[in-house]
Parts: C-alpha cells; sequence; structure tokens
C-alpha cells in the first residue's frame, strides 16, 4: 500500500499550563493511518481533544510526543522551514466552526481569492480559481454579494471555497457545521461529500453529530485524547452502549434496532448506519416471523 497521507504513532499533545495553572494533556495517544481520498469522522464529546488533533494535523500546534506526518512532511521534524509550513497548509486546509470569523473580504469572490492571492497565484490563473471554487461550492451566483447578506450555509460555503481555491488534497472541517441551521447543515455536508466523492478529495469531518458521520467511509471516536473506536460507520453504530458510556448516541434508527434487539425481536445483522439498512432490518424480521407461524 501507498504511504498513508497522515501517519500518526502514539501522538501526544499537552498544552503548556502557564503562570502555575497545570498541565493539560489534550492528546495521550493516537496511533492511525489516513489514506488518499478516505472520508473519515471524528467523534467525541466535548473537551475529547478533537480540535487539538485537528490543530496538529497541520501544525497549529506542534506535537510533544509520538509521531506524525502529514502529505509526506515530518511535523516532529524542528528543522521544517517556513516554505514547508506553508506547502503543507496549502495541501491540507481548515474549515472551522464559525463562518463569520473565518471570512475576510467585503465581496464574496474576494475573500475567495484571499487565500491564493497570498501565495502568488497570478492572473489569469487566479480568476479561473475563483470561479472555480465558487462553482463547486454552489455559490457562482453570489461572487459579487456581501457576504454578511449571506445565510450561516451559504457563508460556510464561501469559506469552503476559500479553501478550495488553494486547491489543497486534504480538508479537516472542523465541527463547520455546528452553527449552522439544519438546511446550512446540509447544504454543507451535501457540499463535502461531493468533493470527497468526484473530487476525490481526502476528508476529515469533525462533528458531534452522528447523522452526519453516517456518511464517512470510517469513523474515528476519540475519547480523553485516545483513539476509542476506529471502524466503519455499520461497526462504530453496533456499539451502542461504549458509544453512550462516553457521551455519544448512536442515530435514532439505529437506536430503533438496539430496542428491538433488546425487545427480543429477531433483528438480524445489517446496515444499521443507514435508514434504507434499517428499513431493511425491520422487514426482514418481519418476514422471517411471517415464516416461523405460517
Ligand atoms: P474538542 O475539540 O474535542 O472539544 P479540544 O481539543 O478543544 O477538544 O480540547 C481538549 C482538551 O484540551 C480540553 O480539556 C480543553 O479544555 C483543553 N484545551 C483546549 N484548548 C486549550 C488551550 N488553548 N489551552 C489549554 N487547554 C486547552
Ligand atoms: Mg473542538
Amino acid at each position: 500500500m501507498a504511504e498513508p497521507f497522515i501517519h500518526a504513532e502514539n501522538l501526544a499533545f499537552t498544552y503548556k499550563g502557564s503562570g502555575g495553572a497545570e498541565d493539560i494533556p489534550a492528546i495521550k495517544d493516537i496511533s492511525l493511518d489516513i489514506q488518499k481520498g478516505e472520508f473519515v469522522a471524528i467523534l467525541g464529546h466535548n473537551g475529547s481533544g478533537k480540535s487539538t488533533f485537528a490543530k496538529l494535523l497541520n501544525l497549529i500546534l506542534e506535537p510533544t510526543g509520538g509521531k506524525l506526518s502529514v502529505a509526506g512532511f515530518d511535523l516532529c521534524d524542528k528543522e521544517l522551514s517556513e516554505d514547508d509550513l506553508i506547502a503543507l497548509r496549502r495541501r491540507v486546509g481548515m474549515v472551522f466552526q464559525n463562518p463569520d470569523n473565518q471570512l475576510v473580504a467585503t465581496i464574496v469572490e474576494d475573500d475567495v481569492a484571499f487565500g491564493p492571492e497570498n501565495l502568488g497565484v497570478p492572473m489569469p490563473e487566479l480568476r479561473e480559481r475563483v470561479d472555480n471554487a465558487l462553482l463547486e461550492v454552489g455559490m457562482s451566483e453570489y461572487a459579487m454579494q456581501e457576504p454578511h447578506h449571506l445565510s450561516g450555509g451559504q457563508k460556510q460555503r464561501v469559506a469552503i471555497a476559500g479553501i478550495l481555491a488553494m486547491r489543497p488534497e486534504c480538508v479537516i472541517f472542523d465541527e463547520a457545521t455546528a452553527m449552522l441551521d439544519p438546511v446550512g447543515r446540509k447544504e454543507v455536508l451535501d457540499t463535502i461529500r461531493r468533493l470527497n466523492r468526484e473530487n476525490g478529495m481526502t476528508v476529515i469531518h469533525i462533528t458531534h453529530y452522528m447523522n452526519e458521520a453516517a456518511f464517512a467511509d470510517r469513523i474515528i471516536v476519540i475519547n480523553d485524547g485516545s483513539v476509542l473506536m476506529d471502524g466503519t460507520p455499520d461497526q462504530i453504530f453496533a456499539r451502542r452502549d461504549e458509544l453512550r458510556a462516553v457521551g455519544l448516541e448512536v442515530p435514532q434508527c439505529a437506536e430503533l434496532i438496539h430496542r428491538l434487539k433488546e425487545a427480543g425481536i429477531p433483528v438480524g445483522e445489517g446496515k444499521i448506519s443507514s435508514l434504507e439498512g434499517c428499513a431493511q432490518m425491520i422487514l426482514q424480521s418481519f418476514a422471517k416471523e411471517g415464516a416461523s407461524h405460517g
């Protein structure tokens, strides 16, 4: 197999307490590989270390223990140059929670141009990148608008376009849907899914919404700075009780399957991570019941 895009081995990070405050070991022991093109959801309750992990991935924070390499860069190498850092951040983009903190210009297209312009991308390529990025997030018709007139979901899509205009290979979304209403969340999630499926973008989607994690190829559950689970959505949602023990709930359709099982109804194994899969499991159990009574 090719070298993974992200390789973490016993990764650790401790926030140093200042002024007599205690040190906070936010990341204690994370070992994982993420391949190019994967769509990985990272789940964990508040304070479990998700954002700290994201910040380590593009060197906003420096690891204090273990190994970490991203896009071929050894992030524990103290000799990493400023140029390497810029190259890393161009290849691994980050979208944060609050869209208002990420928009810098007064016109949408200027905002999208900001990143690549700083990288020194000349005209006419800059124009092309901005137009393409806006097209990819479905915001072309808003190019000349003022960002503050947009909805939360639209603002977040502009923020994503600003990252796409830098042509990254991987984008990390740190709770990028958390401040949005249901419509905005769906807009942004659909955009994220399309970028992964159609453009082969490596996506790391940090969320506490189980329904959103269900769309990923793989879910990594982080608890107390360590990896608690790593598997497909079907594998993860089958472990409801362990999830509950760390403050996470499975999606409602999966919860229904678990309750039917508890009630002694013979639902077999199936795709518990999707609504269709759960419906199928229930129908099959009816068919079985019908056969045994008939
Ligand atoms: P999550 O994103 O999963 O909510 P964080 O990575 O933000 O978790 O936080 C992990 C732990 O690190 C928490 O205990 C949090 O209080 C602590 N922490 C986060 N940021 C800082 C910081 N800048 N200084 C000190 N401690 C921090
Ligand atoms: Mg966070």
